[in-house]
């Protein structure tokens, strides 16, 4: 029987854990974690993930902030308000939520970061650590993505897994974190010819492409584990990029849109930050 596994469901078990941390720290009178998050401009999708993100951090009793710039701010505003978090003892983690305005420079933002609060590990820094396997922060959706495939019993090691999709976001990180867990990777992406003898050999398939319903059953392999990671809007409704009922009966596991691996990435964003704190008070008082 096809196992479907809710993000929604596993990510409880986690949160309740960073709950009880966060709940410790205060009875011990300590300062809590806290994430800052920026948002620029009026960006609907944007201001939806900033509410829940901060939904997220108010439910384990950590604490959040949002900077809300408007979309006329320029590239030297916006790292006057970057390099203000860095320096800013109470601040944990930073979040810049994409995409920022056209006008702006998204990877000279993130640059801005400080890497010990770039909880979304999208800077240079990080980036280099998670492909020299030293630790660092990985981005949250792929870490989201492991962890279910853990809660799956996902046995990874030798398995033939494909990933659909090459950004810096999640294909290119969730690809780097196959591959150290001993999977034979293989990216495709929007140039890649005859896909489907591709994906139909996949042991693991990662779908990252935010096309609705791309993935039928056609293009997978029986037995496979699905991770659906595609938000896409259709007629108001949120749709994954694989079409869940084509492919259920067909697979070991797979996860649905919503409630999927949507939630289990803010739940790593919760991870990081904590981890981010921890790591912070560590150095400031080992000093
Ligand atoms: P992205 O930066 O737009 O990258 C999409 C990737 O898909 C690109 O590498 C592109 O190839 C590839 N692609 C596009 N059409 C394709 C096709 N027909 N066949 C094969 N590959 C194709 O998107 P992203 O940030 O990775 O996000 C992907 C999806 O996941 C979106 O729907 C996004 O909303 C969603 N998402 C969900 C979460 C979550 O928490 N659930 C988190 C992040 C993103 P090229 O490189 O050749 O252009």
């Amino acid at each position: 029987m096809t196992n479907v596994i809710y993000g929604s469901e596993i990510s409880k078990s986690y949160r309740d854990a960073y709950k009880k941390t966060i709940d410790l720290l205060r009875l011990q009178g300590k300062r809590v974690p806290k994430l800052s998050v920026i948002l620029v401009g009026e960006n609907p999708a944007s201001i939806s993930y900033v509410t829940g993100k901060q939904k997220a951090c108010a439910s384990i009793g950590m604490e959040s902030d949002l900077i809300k710039l408007p979309s006329s701010t320029t590239q030297d505003e916006l790292r006057e308000v970057i390099e203000r978090l860095n320096i800013d003892d109470q601040v944990d983690g930073i979040l810049l939520q994409l995409p920022l305005p056209s006008h702006l420079d998204e990877q000279q933002a993130i640059s801005c970061i400080v890497p010990s609060k770039d909880v979304d590990g999208l800077t240079t820094t990080n980036t280099g650590y998670l492909y020299q396997n030293v630790d660092g922060f990985v981005p949250c959706t792929p870490l989201g993505i492991m962890a279910i495939l853990e809660h799956a019993d996902c046995q990874i090691a030798g398995k033939r897994a494909v990933v659909m999709g090459r950004s810096r976001l999640v294909g290119m990180p969730i690809a780097q974190l196959l591959q150290q867990a001993n999977a034979t990777v293989t990216i495709v992406h929007s140039k890649t010819q005859d896909i489907k003898q591709i994906t139909r050999q996949a042991d693991i398939l990662i779908v990252a492409v935010g096309k609705a319903k791309m993935i039928d059953a056609s293009y997978v392999k029986e037995g496979a584990y699905v991770v659906d990671v595609g938000i896409n809007k259709v007629d108001g409704k949120l749709v994954g990029d694989v079409d869940f009922e084509d492919v259920l009966p067909h697979v070991t596991m797979i996860t649905p849109v919503p409630k999927g691996v949507g939630p289990m990435t803010i739940c790593m964003l919760l991870s990081n930050t904590l981890k981010a704190y921890m790591e912070n008070q560590y150095e400031r008082y080992s000093i």
